[in-house]
């Protein structure tokens, strides 16, 4: 049979299949050889093999035998490379065939966002060490990786970091990062067009999956439940995953418990608050980055460290505060200094001026006392829980404003009579028991650093 002739029978079958079906089904298939009464087929995917074969294949068979082919079966197989039992990225080649005329689903890479232009330091090497690990493709070691951590720390950029890698290291590599939104989005709209297998079948064939801010499909069980099977099937298929979110998976409510379970199956890694090197460190960065774009730049002594001193919310803001800085002392033609920053930037100097959360505090008390965060907030009594609370209560009264009622609403409701007590009873501990001074004082010192 020649390619021709192929050609013709899928007009035939673009017929009797109609159009949505002959595009997702047949048109991806590519004709191999005829041999021995058996037609193969090279698919991208097991998967869509199965597929095709269970709803095409007579009809496959049929058209075959009335252009006069001799077969008697039809078979669909994955190109060798592909199916190598160490997870093995697509090959050029087939991924390009698949590709035809139909994008892979995920949103764009930033340029900018590469290992070359992230800055290491303590608060970030865990995840920087990992994300490297992965990026070198290979065998996979964890699966899923799981980076957590504050808004503006850098999980997006380290998450594309890991994308540009693997793609410089194997083109063709089908690489997917989306947000779990853009995810959810797709789930929904191939609902509603009907077009479920074609949505299934197009996640699990790509060979890295990356999910962006994963607490976003919480409370919604249509999308975990779609997510938690696609999770599955490329786990199964030895493919890699990649998870970002705002907080540890355990703490991620309105999450089903088999889901939370598979996401901390991996390697669970945390982006601290960036500290004061750190800062300075990113400024120093951005400088060489941003030289050319301001060129006859002038920053006097001093101004870098100010900023990394002062602005210490997150590193959005940060890279903000210097874009702004820098395209002004370029755009006049001044010297950067300490008091054209101070004034330049002042809204966001009163804006950063450190406000310490309830929740922040809550989070780090249950670190510090190792119990989880539900348990810190939750209405058991025991002492190991009870004790950490108060202490939680103590520091919300004494590093924020809020009043008593309004944490006691962060404490699950609780009355402002409770929040009182356990104030109370932590002033005078603190007088006696050595140990929870120290507490305290460690709690505090972290919580302001
Ligand atoms: P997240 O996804 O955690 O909210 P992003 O990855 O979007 O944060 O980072 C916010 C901004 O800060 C980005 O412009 C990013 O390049 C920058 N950034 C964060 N951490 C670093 C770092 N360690 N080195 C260089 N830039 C960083
Ligand atoms: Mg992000």
């Amino acid at each position: 049979m020649t390619d021709e002739t192929w050609g013709n029978i899928r007009g035939e079958l673009l017929k009797s299949v109609g159009k949505n079906n002959y595009s997702n089904w047949i048109e991806p298939l590519e004709f191999s050889d005829l041999a021995d009464g058996v037609a193969t087929f090279l698919v991208p995917t097991q998967f869509m093999g199965n597929w095709v074969s269970r709803n095409f294949g007579e009809q496959i068979l049929q058209e075959l035998s009335n252009a006069g082919a001799s077969v008697s079966r039809v078979e669909f197989s994955v190109p060798q490379r592909t199916i190598a039992a160490k997870p093995k990225p697509v090959s050029k080649p087939v991924a390009s065939t698949f590709n035809e005329g139909r994008d892979l689903p995920g949103a764009p890479l930033d340029a900018r966002f590469t290992f070359d232009s992230f800055v290491v330091g303590k608060p970030n090497e865990l995840a920087h060490a990992a994300a490297r690990r992965v990026a070198e493709g290979g065998p996979v070691t964890f699966n899923p990786l799981f980076l957590y951590g504050g808004v503006g720390l850098g999980k997006t950029h380290l998450m594309h970091s890991i994308a540009w890698e693997l793609q410089r290291r194997e083109q063709g590599l089908r690489i997917v990062y989306l947000s779990a939104e853009q995810f959810m989005y797709r789930f929904v709209q191939a609902l509603r067009d009907k077009d479920m297998i074609a949505f299934k079948q197009l996640f699990r064939s790509v060979d890295v999956l990356m999910i962006d801010d994963v607490q976003f499909i919480a409370g919604k069980d249509a999308t975990q439940e779609e997510f938690f099977h696609t999770f599955n099937a490329l786990v199964d298929q030895g493919k890699q995953i990649i998870v970002s979110s705002d907080r540890a998976p355990t703490e991620i409510t309105g999450i089903e418990d088999r889901i939370v379970s598979r996401l901390q199956s991996g390697l669970v890694v945390d982006l601290h608050p960036t500290n004061y090197e750190l800062r300075l460190g990113i400024l120093q960065q951005k400088i060489d980055q941003y030289s050319e774009q301001f060129p006859n730049l002038e920053i006097a002594d001093g101004v870098l460290e100010f900023l990394a001193h002062r602005i210490s919310t997150n590193v959005r803001v940060l890279e903000g505060a210097m874009m702004r800085l820098f395209a002004f002392g370029s755009l006049v033609g001044r010297e950067v200094t300490l008091e054209l920053a101070q004034d330049c930037l002042s809204d966001i100097l009163r804006h950063s001026d450190r406000k310490i959360t309830v929740e922040e505090i809550q989070r780090k008390v249950s670190d510090h006392y190792n119990i989880r965060l539900s348990d810190l907030i939750g209405p058991k009594r025991v002492r190991t829980f009870a004790r950490p609370r108060q202490v939680a209560m103590y520091l919300a009264k004494t590093m924020t404003s809020r009043s008593l009622p309004e944490i006691g609403r962060r404490f699950g409701g609780r009355d402002h009579t409770t929040i009182m007590h356990g104030v109370r009873k932590i002033e005078e501990l603190k007088q006696q028991d050595s140990q929870i001074a120290d507490d305290l004082e460690l709690l505090r010192r972290s919580l302001e650093a």
